[in-house]
């Protein structure tokens, strides 16, 4: 029985990884523990159906290192903080984790199967112990396009992307709502008045994103009711760092670093947050290797796996299945809006959406503990004379 440890289960990604774990049956055959930074003894998850127990301490290395495998969907501070301690205590389990700050070290595998399973293949073969999910706009992104990619078609790629709150967590997902409240709580009083011109509905919704007391402290900035075009800190040339990871995170994900692939394929663009809830969308522009007719192009995009949907390119089928509200809670990552645009037959626009706690978080983080269990099943027992 495999003994998996769970670090970071009640946040945003670890509620939902819990969510999927319990809907496709994955806790039969598991030895789970549940551990909390805020409150340890406290009670564990109530609701998977068994009987979780008390939590353990997230900081207590010992208790961490009795299991096979650890989840984490804690943070980066969290990992910083631990997984050192974890790895020179002499553990070799299997770290399995969606933060940011192992990504980019060189033994760590990014995952994300359905674009990517040859890369994690090889990582288990040559012993690698730490799989991290990768930045939730880039995992969408390359499920969208990943046809595209693996047909060896993007000579560059353009990424704007249109993301959601809950990329940024819980507590940012509440203060959204928080403000829609409050702006809902503003035009009441215009709304129910017919007489009331747009442009005073308008009044009431701009005083109330300037006054004292609407809430911003998480975003810094109204996000309902508009726009925040800079997510994440500074990294230099005017860049984000969340913009800098779709070339970073992008390549290493579709295996083109290192010796073997000196050229990796430029991804960039400017990352956008938005009013949406849980749902990353990107408008991009693809310079192709070649001009390709587009029924071809949507049938490479379609056939890349199950989980991606072509949508037809007419008003009705976008506002019917191209946006966050179609896609929430869904698997399916809806790619819509294909065309060439005017600067020739190598210039080719799209428009991708897909729910970013499932596969943007969750989902690659939930499979890769699917690949590992198989993996193990099939590893042959030490013998005697090697485990001596
Ligand atoms: P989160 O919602 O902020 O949760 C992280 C932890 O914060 C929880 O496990 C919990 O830990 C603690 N916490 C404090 N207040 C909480 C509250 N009101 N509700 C729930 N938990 C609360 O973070 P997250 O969005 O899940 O992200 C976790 C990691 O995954 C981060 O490194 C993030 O960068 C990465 N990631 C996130 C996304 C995403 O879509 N959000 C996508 C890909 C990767 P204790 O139980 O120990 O107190």
């Amino acid at each position: 029985m495999l003994d998996v440890g769970f670090v970071g289960w009640r946040g945003m990604v670890g509620s939902v990884l819990l969510e999927r774990m319990r809907e496709e049956g994955d806790f039969a055959g598991l030895a789970p523990g549940f551990y909390s930074t805020s409150s340890p003894g406290g009670p564990g998850p109530t609701d998977l159906g068994f009987e979780t127990g008390r939590l353990g301490d997230a900081h207590d290395v010992a208790a961490l290192a009795r299991h096979d495998v650890i989840v984490t969907c804690q943070g980066g501070d969290y990992t910083k903080a631990v997984h050192p301690r974890l790895r020179a205590v002499g553990w070799n389990g299997y770290w399995i984790d969606a933060a940011s700050a192992l990504r980019m070290e060189p033994g760590t595998v990014l995952v994300l199967d359905p674009v990517n399973a040859d890369v994690i293949a090889e990582g288990l073969a040559s012993g690698r112990r730490d799989f991290c999910g990768a930045n939730c706009t880039v995992s969408i992104l390359l499920m969208a396009f990943a046809g595209l990619f693996r047909a060896g078609l993007v000579e560059w790629m353009t990424s704007m992307t249109y993301q959601a709150a809950s990329g940024a967590g819980a507590a940012h997902v509440r203060e959204l709502a928080a403000q829609m409240a409050a702006i809902g709580e503003a035009v009441q009083g215009p709304l129910a008045d017919p007489a009331t011109t747009a442009l005073a509905v308008d009044r009431s919704v701009r005083e109330v994103l300037a006054a004292d007391g609407f809430p911003t402290d998480r975003f810094g900035a109204p996000l309902a009711a508009s726009l925040l075009p800079w997510i994440d800190r500074p990294i230099g040339d005017g860049q984000s760092r969340e913009e800098g990871k779709a070339f970073e995170e992008g390549n290493k994900i579709l295996g083109i670093v290192g010796p073997k692939n000196p050229d990796p394929i430029p991804i960039d663009g400017i990352c956008v947050r938005v009013g949406s809830m849980r749902c990353h969308a990107h408008a991009v522009t693809v310079k192709l290797r070649e001009d390709r007719p587009v029924d071809e192009i949507e049938a490479l995009i379609a056939g890349a796996h199950e989980w991606v949907r072509v949508v037809e390119n007419t008003p009705e089928a976008t506002l019917a299945g191209l946006t966050p509200a179609a896609v929430s809670g869904r698997l399916d990552i809806a790619v819509g809006r294909i065309r060439k645009l005017r600067m020739g037959g190598e210039y080719l626009t799209a428009f991708s959406v897909g729910d970013q706690l499932l596969w943007g978080a969750a989902e690659p983080l939930r499979r890769m503990l699917g690949i590992l269990r198989s993996h193990l099943g099939k590893v042959r027992p030490a013998t005697e004379a090697e485990a001596a």
